[in-house]
Formats: structure tokens, C-alpha cells, sequence
């Protein structure tokens, strides 16, 4: 399935783009830990059990899921405690090299960028603020609030996005550095390039066959 970055690049006339990763590190080297038990703190306050791997998680979505799934009645303190601790690390979240450029070159050969994130709109919103590239992408699509069961890879987000781009799914092309980034592509008839932010993240994405795999955004933009 995987062809050449500058094929599925050409056929292009409009990216979905995630966000951490892509754009930004948002948890530089393990600082997920504290947002992890920021979000787990109404869950505890409410009594609620959790499984070891949910009581140990950096991963802060995982546990927002959790928390759909096994303790609805605190669900929207949980999601409030994910969009502030996204929102405090987007203020010092370092800019993935070669990510300005990028969405430069897309403005200039007249392709919009739309932002599909599982992180918080309003966080993502002021990052772009903080490296004025807030006119280079139109609209951000976030988490949708207190519903974590249509993040990606759920289609959800791509749904929205075509008809906010006016544009069947076959020239847009989604371009994450997670596996559920290029499913979300598949699940919704997108094309896809899976960005590999290291090596060792190779292998997970090519599982599942992205259209074209990339190590640096620099080498899509010299594919525009
Ligand atoms: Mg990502």
C-alpha cells in the first residue's frame, strides 16, 4: 500500500492535520504525569475503583475514556481537568521542526490546513496563537467535549472537516504520528502519511498502512 511521499503528496488539495506530534510535542520527555493525575483526581475524589493501568497512565486520554465508560457522574470535571492541563502545556510545548514551514508552503499553494486533534481545541487555539500561525489553519477541530468515544480513529472529526472544506475525502489526505491517525484515515476514505517523530515509532505505523510514511514534516513541504 505504501507508495512514494511525493505521489500521495501531488494528489492533494486539502490536509487534516493532527496535532501533537505533527505540529507540536505537547508532553516533552514523561511531562504527561502530572496532567495524568490531574485527570484522575475527580475519579479518585469520587470513589471510584480503577484498574491498575488507569491509576498509573501518563496518558491522559485513556483515562478520560475510562471515565466515559465507568464514571459518567464525574465525566465533565475529568474533562475539564484534561482541557486545562493541555492548555498549560501548550504555553511551553516546543514547535515540531519544519511544522511552520509546512503550514506556510500549504497557504502558499493553496491548500487549507484543518487541525483534527484528540487534544482540546482551546489549547491548540492559543499554541498556534504563541507562533502566529493562527491564520494558516482553518478551522481547529478538537476533542469533542465529554465525548471521548468519538475521538479518533473514529470518522467523526472527518466528517466535519469535509463539509467545513467542502471537499470529498479522496483529495484530502490526514498526515498524525499514531496509529489511530492513519485508521481514523482509513475509516473515513482519506489518504494518509504517517509521521514517524523516531525510528522506533516505525514499526506500529506501518502496521497499519498508511499511504506513505515520513521522518520530518520538512520532506512533505518539499513534496508542495
Ligand atoms: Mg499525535
Amino acid at each position: 500500500m505504501s507508495e512514494s511521499l511525493a505521489a500521495v503528496v501531488g494528489g492533494v488539495e486539502a490536509f487534516l492535520l493532527d496535532f501533537d506530534g505533527p505540529v507540536c510535542d505537547l508532553f516533552p520527555s514523561g511531562s504527561g504525569s502530572r496532567i495524568g493525575d490531574g485527570v484522575r483526581t475527580p475519579i479518585l475524589a469520587a470513589g471510584i475503583a480503577m484498574p491498575e493501568p488507569i491509576a498509573s497512565t501518563v496518558e491522559h486520554l485513556r483515562v478520560l475514556r475510562y471515565a466515559a465508560e465507568h464514571a459518567a457522574e464525574v465525566l465533565d470535571e475529568v474533562e475539564q481537568a484534561a482541557v486545562q492541563g493541555e492548555i498549560e502545556a501548550a504555553r511551553t510545548a516546543p514547535i515540531t521542526p519544519g511544522a511552520a514551514d509546512f503550514l506556510a508552503a500549504c497557504a502558499r499553494t493553496g491548500r487549507p490546513v484543518v487541525i483534527i486533534s484528540n487534544n482540546a481545541a482551546a489549547a491548540i487555539e492559543l499554541f498556534l496563537d504563541c507562533h502566529d500561525l493562527t491564520g494558516l489553519v482553518t478551522p481547529v477541530l478538537g476533542r469533542p467535549y465529554a465525548r471521548p468515544e468519538l475521538m479518533k480513529p473514529d470518522p467523526f472529526n472527518a466528517t466535519q472537516a469535509l463539509r467545513l472544506l467542502d471537499r470529498g475525502p479522496a483529495s484530502c489526505c490526514m498526515i498524525g504520528d499514531e496509529p489511530t491517525d492513519v485508521q481514523f484515515a482509513h475509516n473515513a476514505g482519506l489518504s494518509s502519511i504517517a509521521y514517524a517523530k523516531s525510528p522506533r515509532h516505525e514499526a506500529a505505523l506501518r502496521e497499519v498502512a498508511p499511504h506513505a510514511l515520513t521522518q520530518s514534516m520538512s520532506a512533505v513541504t518539499a513534496c508542495l
